[in-house]
């Protein structure tokens, strides 16, 4: 456990800012696969509470163009053409910004239109890293709001082919928040002025830094069907209203969801017969004795533990965040976790452990009984400690 910068990363007074409004897009087309061009219809939409920790959830460097679109014309405006709110340190560096460039000359000549940089035209290699910009900074700080320290995300890196060695990933993570509450905050405006929208993107780091400004808490909903990362539910609650204290689930509708899937569970358990139950009980009381001395005697011969071993695993299938995420459903501050042998990092994590373990072993090539099983075995040994 590191040093706790969740205290000191945001000075202290430092006040909750305004989430400014983003400028709505209409006609959103993807023109020859690598183009986004829209009309900025002028008008200003709030967006909703937890944006980029919910809606931006699947999104990333890989996103594609046509995900890119649908983000945008549903949200609108994603980013600034000129790159002014994207640091361009650790993923694509200036070689990113320039092939952008290029190809906005390149379309310029194309379709022989004037304006050297057309602004309701967006390139997906303008799109996809300050979407995975954004996938950076939410991760690194959910990861940094549970143990304390921005350090640990970076264990992801460590060891991987071409990783970055920690302090730069935290060093990257620091200038490019920086950098995108830099272009969206501290503004003014005047009635007569048409207010200027701001960019998903600028609006997403604003509410990233209320966050980290009043120490929230991530949680995963207890949903048995969900295992989102959230705050503060959302549903029926007034909008002032929503709680995050003792809440379980993301939305009201995944609290009713879960509130049905357990009646139901509960109904077919009272059909029992009693004796069916007790003898049910029985085995399970000693299977759960029996996994607790294998956890035990696996922990005495200095067998790797389970984090560590699907950590080789990983490294050995040379796979990063976003395909675990992509191919297992397993998201960033959930893997680092389970690789740090951390089961219960996260209120509501461990109601997913079982599911998120099998999806992990099954992209890995691993026995995801066996992974299962292992698990069980080292929860009862903490649990009954
Ligand atoms: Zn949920």
């Amino acid at each position: 456990m590191g040093k706790n910068f969740g205290t000191t990363l945001v000075p202290e007074g430092a006040q909750r800012l305004q989430v400014p409004r983003v400028a709505q897009l209409v006609e959103v087309q993807v023109v020859d696969d690598e183009w986004i061009a829209f009309v900025s219809e002028g008008e200003l939409a709030d967006l909703p509470d937890e944006f980029y920790l919910r809606e931006l959830r699947h999104y990333d460097g890989d996103s594609t163009i046509q995900e890119i679109a649908d983000l945008i014309e549903e949200y609108g405006q994603l980013c600034l053409d000129d790159f002014a709110e994207w640091s361009g340190d650790v993923f694509g560096n200036w070689e990113q910004r320039s092939i952008a460039i290029e190809k906005r000359i390149e379309y310029k000549k194309q379709y022989n239109v004037d304006m050297l940089v057309p602004d309701s035209l967006l390139h997906l290699w303008e799109g996809r890293p300050h979407l995975d910009y954004l996938r950076f900074l939410r991760d690194g700080w959910i990861v940094a709001a549970a143990t304390g320290d921005l350090a640990d995300y970076a264990q992801l890196f460590v060891d991987v082919p071409n990783g970055q060695p920690i302090e730069s990933t935290v060093r990257h993570w620091l200038h490019a928040l920086n950098a995108g509450l830099r272009v969206s905050h501290a503004r003014i405006d005047h009635p007569l002025v048409q207010e200027e929208g701001a960019t998903l993107f600028g609006a997403s780091c604003i509410q990233l830094y209320n966050h980290i400004q009043e120490g929230a808490r991530y949680k995963v909903c207890m949903n048995e069907s969900c295992g989102r990362i959230f705050v503060r539910q959302q549903g029926r609650a007034a909008k002032d209203q929503r709680k995050s204290e003792g809440v379980k689930y993301c939305s009201s509708k995944c609290a009713r969801a879960q509130a049905q899937r357990e009646l139901r569970r509960r109904r077919s358990v009272a059909a029992q017969a009693p004796d069916d139950v007790i003898l049910e009980a029985q085995r399970e009381e000693s299977r759960v004795m029996a996994m607790v001395a294998l956890a035990k005697a696996r922990r005495e011969q200095g067998v790797p533990s389970l984090g560590a071993t699907l950590r080789v695993k990983r490294l050995e299938l040379a796979l990063d965040d976003r395909s675990v995420r992509r191919r297992a459903g397993v998201d960033a501050p959930i893997l680092i976790a389970i690789e740090a042998d951390d089961f219960e990092r996260y209120e509501g994590q461990h109601v997913h452990m079982e599911r998120w373990l099998t999806a992990l072993a099954e992209l890995y090539g691993m026995d995801s009984k066996e992974v299962v099983a292992r698990y069980r075995a080292d929860r009862l040994l903490e649990l009954s400690r």
